[in-house]
């Protein structure tokens, strides 16, 4: 294993941000994650915290610190779908989306650059989705959202990069968790029959490429968009 770190993921109750969370601890990392509802994974530090609430987030961070010291790791995990066809999406439906994908990771980074500056390190990864570059019909919310979190990672990249913190993005494809379980069964099969590899992933395969963004040896690895979606979305 490499430095042992202080690791921070935003929705870490379920899904991808849960497995992110188990992989870091097996790698011997301290690690914290928030959560609205339930539980992160045995071994990790819940805190209460919803993105879309600077307040709250701060709080959350306040705790982590109290625990561990500096959060040296972030990943902005936490997301929602509000899918709908445009002329039916209300702007309810968009600004929602962006308030909790893209203003969220926003307010999360921008909490944990505080810690990471003082340090001179860290390590922020951003959960994107290969819909985000790709385009989806009925996702013009959540593509806009994930594909903004380019634009912010490089940002940061150039704004950040001099002291010792990276900013790299993370857009998995089509992965076995909640969000995607409640796409209905037809939209799935297209999806398989598009994707090369011919199979969704599971959360774990997006987890080990985030511990690994984290870690010692991606210190050189910066505004980069990691693809893990076997494929789909080749070549953007
Ligand atoms: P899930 O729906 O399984 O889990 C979403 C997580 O985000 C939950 O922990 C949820 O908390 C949390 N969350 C949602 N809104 C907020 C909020 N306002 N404040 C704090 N936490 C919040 O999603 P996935 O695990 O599938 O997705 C995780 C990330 O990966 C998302 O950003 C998603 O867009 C992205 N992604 C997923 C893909 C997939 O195929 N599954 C593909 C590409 C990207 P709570 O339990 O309290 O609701």
């Amino acid at each position: 294993m490499g430095t042992e770190r202080n690791v921070l993921v935003t929705g870490g109750n379920r899904g991808i941000g849960r497995a992110i969370a188990e992989e870091f601890l097996a790698a011997g990392h301290r690690v914290a994650v928030t959560a609205r509802s339930g539980e992160g994974p045995a071994g990790a530090l819940t805190v209460r915290a919803d993105v879309t609430d600077a307040a709250s987030l701060d709080a959350a961070f306040t705790a982590v610190e109290a625990e561990y010291g500096p959060v040296e790791v972030v990943v902005a995990n936490a997301g929602i779908t509000r899918d709908t066809l445009l002329l039916r999406m209300s702007e309810d439906d968009f600004t929602e989306v962006i308030d909790t994908n893209l203003t969220g990771a926003f307010r999360t980074v921008k909490r944990a650059s505080k810690g990471m500056l003082k340090a001179r390190f860290g390590r922020i990864i951003l959960i994107s989705s290969v819909v985000g570059l790709y385009g989806s019909a009925g996702q013009v919310n959540y593509s806009a959202s994930k594909a903004a979190l380019v634009g912010m990672a490089r940002s940061l990249t150039r704004e950040l990069g001099g002291r010792g913190i990276t900013a790299n993005v993370v857009a998995p494809g089509f992965i076995e968790t909640d969000m995607t379980a409640a796409l209905p069964d037809e939209q799935q099969a297209q999806y398989k029959a598009s994707i090369p590899a011919g199979r969704f992933a599971s959360p774990s395969e997006v987890a080990r490429v985030v511990t690994w963004i984290a870690g010692d040896d991606a210190g050189y690895i910066s505004g980069a968009v990691i693809p893990v979606d076997g494929g789909l979305g080749m070549g953007h």
